[in-house]
């Protein structure tokens, strides 16, 4: 069917951009994948042993027994004060807390992004390959979407800059970026940023996973650089806990006010309760000894899947990165093996994964794959790359 034709169901006219849209391929696997018995490397989530559960527990009980009411109460779009004040703390440049946006977690600000940027037809600049989600969240807006050459450290300045022209703005995420795991370095920051200040193109820096390195800390971020043509997206996700839906924009002051309309629009405002609490949970320096509990519990898991691969892969041909941080690894199977075919060999073994294939927004490379590290333990990430690389053999060796 032709996408601009209307989609129509009984009773109902549907939207051209509801055309647009479509369940996760994600979704549509981990629905697969949550069978028992199976060995999942193909979520996205974060570990549940990671959220403060009893830090939760009394900071709810101290929001509810001092602030009650208020915490119940309708609030103001832009987000709880003392929030607004710790996250601007929390970032590595000069925020002033009026610049910060509390969201319904970050995929809320991609959201808003799309609503304020893209007009039909509109060009945005992705990663090659990018976050699935901000795919998705842009689509309604009906953008011509167009993946930058990258490689193992992120776009390409140089592509970048040709395809600026006309382009509303680059979508990238630094920090060991999904479904990746890479980071760009120090040298590839500024190359990008010179190549998109020269020509004029606005950045969106997405970075819910900044604070999950392993050995030494990313470097500072895009926006810190160029705050006044970049639009920052952050996360409590991934330090927290997901289910809080709590996320933030620092905008430059000649988008802000668009964005906080859309939020307006959208929501009215995002959870006051759970604003409160967090609050109450990041005073006296909460983050600083919780997030480095959960440094240390990935990079062990990393560590095993990183022994594993090289233990099980060997003389396969695969290939996968070393992610310095975050929830990830990409992998790269032979000429020959798409990650398709690979995965109801797979999932025979008891093992699933990601195909790539999704997260490109353009020609993909049908031989890349996701692997996620942090929700199985070590003893399943030895059991689960034993079955990939057995069910990789298999493949390879029949041809
Ligand atoms: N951006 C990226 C790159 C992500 O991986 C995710 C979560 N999977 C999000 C944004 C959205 O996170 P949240 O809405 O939970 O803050």
């Amino acid at each position: 069917m032709n996408p601009h034709d209307l989609q129509t169901t009984p009773g109902w006219t549907l939207a051209r951009r509801a055309e647009r849209m479509n369940p996760s391929v994600i979704r549509e696997i981990l629905k697969v994948t949550e069978q028992p018995g199976i060995i999942s490397f193909a979520g996205g989530l974060p570990s549940p042993a990671t959220f403060p559960v009893e830090a939760f527990r009394t900071a709810c009980d101290k929001v509810l027994r001092d602030d009650g009411t208020a915490a119940l109460q309708y609030a103001a779009s832009e987000g709880y004060g003392p929030l607004r004040e710790a996250v601007a703390a929390m970032l590595p440049w000069p925020v002033d807390p009026a610049q910060v946006l509390i969201t319904t977690g970050s995929q809320q600000g991609l959201d808003l992004v799309g609503k304020v940027l893209i007009d039909s037809g509109s060009r945005v600049l992705v990663e090659t390959p990018t976050y699935l989600g901000a795919l998705q969240a842009f689509a309604p807006m009906e953008p011509v979407v167009e993946g930058v050459a990258s490689d193992e450290e992120g776009v390409d300045p140089t592509d970048l800059a040709a395809r600026a022209p006309g382009a509303r703005f680059a979508y990238l995420l630094p920090n060991f970026q999904n479904p990746t795991g890479r980071t760009m370095t120090e040298p590839r920051r500024q190359a990008v940023v010179d190549a998109a200040a020269a020509a004029g193109l606005p950045l969106v820096e997405d970075n819910p996973y900044g604070d999950l390195w392993f050995d030494a800390p990313p470097p500072p971020p895009l926006a810190a650089r160029r705050p006044d043509t970049c639009i920052y997206l952050g996360s409590f996700s991934k330090i927290l806990a997901p289910g809080l839906r709590l996320g933030f924009v620092v905008a430059p002051a000649a988008v802000a006010p668009k964005l906080l309309q859309a939020k307006q629009a959208a929501d009215l405002h995002t959870p006051g309760f759970n604003q409160r609490v967090v609050a109450e949970v990041l005073r006296d320096g909460f983050l600083a000894r919780h997030v480095p509990t959960i440094r240390a519990r990935y990079k062990a898991q990393r560590d095993a899947m990183l022994a594993a691969l090289t233990r099980e892969m060997a003389g396969l041909g695969v290939q996968w990165n070393q992610p310095e941080g975050g929830m990830f690894l990409w992998l790269r199977l032979p000429r020959g093996l798409t990650a398709a075919r690979l995965f109801p060999a797979a999932l025979e073994r008891h093992v699933a994964f990601v195909p790539g294939a999704p997260f490109y927004a353009g020609a993909p490379d049908d031989r890349t794959l996701r692997l996620s590290f942090v929700t199985v333990t070590t003893e399943q990430i030895d059991t689960g790359i034993a079955a990939l690389a057995a069910a990789t053999r298999q493949l390879v060796e029949a041809g």
